[in-house]
């Protein structure tokens, strides 16, 4: 059931019904009650203690229902509070072109992964990935176009993301991120190599021809008690060191040494 109140008129209204039912239902609800206890013969004469027995009982129902139903009625919209809650919490944490994770979901899922990896005592890669040349993308075929270039990257990397159990997002512009728990330096490195080529071998059309795109990967593994920000700049000068070295590759940066 939706109510929907956005005006003060809404409120007013919703009140006035409600005070409407409710006192229909308490006459209703009296009446029905006399002619079933005291019969409809009206000249009948009834004790004092008995009128006073009656009303408290009446009382007693009418003031139990009314209860119910509005806590029933509050019970409805503390559950349509929620579920908006819930729902303004994912469209902020959510990228509106790709559907991926933007920074804030992503900083704060990862916030949450590197408390349960320091926990665990396991190894923590952060990852940065960011297109080749895709200004040159944007002014050969239009911004539209680069938007989906991006939806098409961001399709390869949620693919392999939920194979290999990575938190990707998209972190600003045409650069995504990762972060993967309790892998070894070898592994993070073959799931970088294996989103480089995956971006690489992609096909993507646009218009008459088919396009592909290469990224240029920078990634770090650390120790868990390492902070979330120190790893993104670490990955970052990988990835820079990764576009000087000719992009379309992977560079590691040691969290030990850089830190
Ligand atoms: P490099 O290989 O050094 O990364 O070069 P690049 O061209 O990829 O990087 P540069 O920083 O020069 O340009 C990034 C471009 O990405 C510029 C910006 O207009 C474009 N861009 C950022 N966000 C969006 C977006 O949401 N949609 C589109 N279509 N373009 C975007
Ligand atoms: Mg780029
Ligand atoms: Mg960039």
């Amino acid at each position: 059931m939706t109510i929907q109140i956005s005006t003060h008129g809404d409120v007013l209204r919703h009140t006035g019904k409600r005070v409407v039912v409710a006192a229909g239902l308490t006459i209703v609800m009296t009446a029905a009650s006399l002619v079933l206890c005291l019969g409809s013969d009206f000249s009948a004469t009834v004790t004092v203690g008995y009128v006073a027995g009656f009303d408290l009982c009446i009382a007693t129902v009418i003031s139990a229902s009314l209860s119910a139903a509005l806590s029933y009625r509050s019970a409805l919209l503390m559950k349509e509070l929620s579920l908006t809650r819930s729902e303004l919490a994912r469209i902020s944490q959510t990228d509106q072109l790709t559907s991926l994770f933007n920074r804030r979901g992503f900083d704060e899922a990862a916030a949450l992964a590197l408390t349960s990896a320091r926990k665990l005592g396991v190894p923590v890669s952060v990852f940065l990935c960011d297109i080749d040349h895709f200004k040159s993308i944007n002014d050969r075929f239009g911004h539209e176009t680069g938007d989906k270039v991006l939806v098409e990257v961001a399709d390869v990397l949620r693919q392999l993301a939920q194979k290999e159990g990575v938190l990707v997002a998209r972190y600003g512009g045409e650069e995504f991120a990762g972060l993967l728990v309790g892998a070894t330096r070898d592994q993070a490195e073959q799931y970088a190599e294996a989103l480089r080529t995956a971006c690489a071998a992609r096909e993507i059309p646009i218009g008459e021809t088919i396009e592909r795109v290469t990224v240029s990967l920078g990634f770090t593994v650390s120790c868990a008690d390492a902070e979330l920000a120190e790893l993104m700049r670490i990955a970052d000068r990988a990835l820079y060191a990764a576009k000087r070295r000719g992009r379309d590759r992977v560079v590691e940066a040691d969290a030990r040494v850089a830190a």
